[in-house]
């Protein structure tokens, strides 16, 4: 057995909707401490599924989600080759650790940044180069990557927007610092909340051509409110896509998730309500912030990372009230995923009686 996987701690799943509700006697419990879409997926999705002939089950998916393939090529204005589908954004963060990292090579990520991409590295028996975001902005700090990149450095993670800090950095930026980094050296772009930002102009997908070491990350599992389906994927360069497709299980989605998946990237018109309806409830509540004096990062994620000494209390006094936040990655943070409106008014009100 890998030594290194000897210190890992065993996956605890999460403490479920269910068991928070008989805890605090709640008959109500509205979860937002995932960064899912409370707006669900399109219907057209929903429709997609339950037309799925079930007595076909018996033949293996399509081993290269073609439907799925077709319709991210033609959402995205990329070549079908340069695609590479996962079960969920995790297991093509996965592949990539797997694929790329070796024991004792490095991966630098921003810190704090979604923890998955660390656990994978250990997996692997790689080292972990973390570096701190810019404490007065959120950004990330691509200079002090860069002095990190050394012989050992073989893959970067950056979340764009960030996980937890829902920062978003500039386009240009990222190219300046791809420009700089070895070829060698594999930089992942996780766009996993990109849609969310509103603006088409803030992918990276426009440079994929570009580079050959850059790979930019996608999921169904946040804007798209697909995160029990498990569907994401890679838009990279197709030699390093031939080779991620080499190493993958070669029937890694169903035919529910290939069909549902399509089926929601084609419904744009669905997904713009859905962003629209999340920058409206996250402009109001990053006003409340503001008038409140609780310093926050400005976010174009669905979610808000605010300031909050001892933030387990605050966690505590909402769950009370019917809400799930997110207090464990920071003793002085608290990551809020925003909710329906009138969610998000009830919690600013316990907010505002707190502080
Ligand atoms: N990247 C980031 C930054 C995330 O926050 C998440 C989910 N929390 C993922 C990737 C993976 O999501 P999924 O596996 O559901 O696609």
């Amino acid at each position: 057995m890998k030594a290194f996987v000897k210190k890992l701690k065993a996956y605890k799943a999460e403490v479920t909707v269910e068991e928070i509700k008989k805890k605090y006697g709640l008959s109500k419990l509205v979860r937002l401490s995932s960064n899912e879409s409370v707006y669900g997926p399109s219907p057209k999705a929903i429709e997609a599924i339950k037309g799925i002939d079930l007595s076909q089950l018996n033949y293996y998916p399509d081993g290269q989600a073609g439907p799925l393939r077709r319709a991210v090529a033609q959402q995205e204005g990329v070549a079908e080759d340069s695609l590479v589908f996962g079960d969920g954004g995790d297991e093509i963060i996965e592949l990539l650790t797997r694929t790329i990292l070796t024991p004792g090579s490095e991966m630098i990520v921003p810190d704090p940044t979604f923890g998955e991409y660390v656990i994978h590295a250990e997996i692997e028996g790689a080292k972990t180069v973390a570096v701190p975001i810019k404490a007065a902005t959120g950004q990330i700090d691509f200079a002090g990557m860069l002095k990190r990149v050394n012989n050992q450095t073989a893959l970067i993670f950056l979340a764009n927007p960030n996980n937890p800090t829902g920062v978003q950095e500039k386009v240009a930026d990222i190219e300046a610092f791809l420009k700089d980094l070895p070829n060698n050296v594999i930089l992942v772009v996780d766009e996993a909340y990109y849609e969310f930002s509103g603006n088409a102009q803030a992918s990276c997908v426009s440079l994929v051509a570009k580079y050959p070491n850059l790979v930019v990350l996608r999921t169904v599992s946040k804007a798209y409110g697909l995160a029990n389906l498990r569907v994401g994927y890679a838009i990279l360069p197709e030699k390093l896509a031939g080779i991620l497709q080499a190493v993958r299980l070669p029937y890694n989605l169903s035919n529910f998730q290939i069909t549902g998946a399509a089926a929601a990237i084609q419904d744009q018109d669905f997904l713009a309500q859905v962003v629209s309806k999340v920058a409206k409830e996250r402009e109001i509540f990053q006003a409340f912030l503001k008038e409140v004096s609780i310093k926050f990062y400005p976010s174009t994620a669905n979610f808000i990372w605010f300031e909050m000494k001892d933030s387990a209390r605050l966690a505590e006094r909402l769950l009370q009230s019917g809400y799930q936040v997110k207090s464990s990655l920071d003793p002085n943070h608290i990551r809020l995923t925003l909710g329906k409106p009138e969610d998000n008014q009830a919690i600013r009100t316990i907010i505002k009686d707190y502080v």
